[in-house]
C-alpha cells in the first residue's frame, strides 16, 4: 500500500450546493473535511435562484416580475458572497445562477470540471420522496461523484 503522502487528494475540485438555509454550514463543513485544506482542493459554491413563477399575468396587480426576480438574484448574490468571503474563496469560485437547481448544479459541475458535488439531504419520505429531493435530482445524470450530507429532517 502506498504512503499517505503519495496519494493524491480524492477530490481536487468540489462544487458545494448551498440553499442559503442554516443547513448550508453543515454541508460546507463536510466538504471542507472531505476535500482537505487549500490549495490541495479547490472549493466552489453554487446557489441557484429559481425563476419567479409567472403562470399568469400579474400586471393587474401591478407586480413587476422582472424587478422581483432581479431583487431575488441580488439578495442571493450578496448572501452567497458573504459565505464565500468568510471562506476566503475567490469571486470566480462563487456562483449565483438562475434556473432550476438540479440541472444548473449538474451543468456547472461539468463546466468547471468538478470531481464531486457536495449537497445536503433531508432523507425525505412519503410524497416528498416521490417528488424527488434536489440531491436525488442532481444525482440522476451527474457525471461526477455526488456526496450527500444528511442535514436532518426538514422542519
Ligand atoms: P432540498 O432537497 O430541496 O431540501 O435541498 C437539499 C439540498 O439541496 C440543500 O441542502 C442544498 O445543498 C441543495 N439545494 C437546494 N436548493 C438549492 C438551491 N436553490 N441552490 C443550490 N443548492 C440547493
Amino acid at each position: 500500500m502506498s504512503d499517505k503522502s503519495e496519494r493524491p487528494n480524492l477530490y481536487e475540485k468540489m462544487l458545494v450546493a448551498v440553499d442559503l438555509s442554516k443547513d448550508s454550514r453543515r454541508v460546507i463543513d463536510t466538504a471542507m473535511r472531505v476535500g482537505g485544506a487549500e490549495p490541495e482542493s479547490q472549493m466552489h459554491l453554487v446557489h441557484v435562484v429559481e425563476p419567479v413563477a409567472a403562470a399568469y399575468s400579474m400586471d393587474v396587480y401591478a407586480v413587476n416580475i422582472s424587478q422581483l426576480q432581479q431583487e431575488a438574484i441580488n439578495t442571493a448574490k450578496q448572501r452567497l458572497g458573504e459565505v464565500g468571503r468568510k471562506l476566503n474563496l475567490p469571486e470566480n469560485q462563487v456562483h449565483t445562477l438562475l434556473g432550476s437547481p438540479a440541472p444548473e448544479i449538474r451543468d456547472l459541475a461539468a463546466k468547471i470540471g468538478a470531481s464531486a458535488i457536495v449537497i445536503g439531504s433531508h432523507g425525505h419520505d412519503g410524497w416528498k420522496m416521490l417528488l424527488g429531493s434536489t440531491a436525488t435530482n442532481v444525482l440522476h445524470g451527474a457525471t461526477c461523484d455526488v456526496l450527500t450530507v444528511y442535514v436532518g429532517e426538514e422542519k
